[in-house]
């Protein structure tokens, strides 16, 4: 058995989090680590809570986090 022809890759990492805006707490693409919204606004990939937001206007959660745009959200952001 040759293992250097066996690659199976059977070992998965965890991804890293993904950045989250500190400003309006929307998920950030793969590899995106500031927020097209608010580029000043300091991003975290230290975040809590993962939410899907697919209709702002009849979701509870988009009303209290003043989610306005459909997407994935974090519940929480901490800032370092
Ligand atoms: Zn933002």
């Amino acid at each position: 058995m040759d293992s250097r022809g066996s690659k199976l890759n059977g070992v998965i990492k965890m991804p890293k989090n993904p950045f989250a805006c500190s400003e309006c707490h929307m998920i950030l693409a793969d590899g995106i680590d500031q927020c097209s919204h608010h580029p000043a606004a300091p991003v975290s990939s230290d975040w809590t809570g993962y939410v899907v937001v697919l209709d702002p206007s009849r979701s509870e959660i988009a009303n209290r986090l003043n989610i306005e745009v459909p997407g994935n959200y974090a519940l929480k952001v901490n800032i370092r």
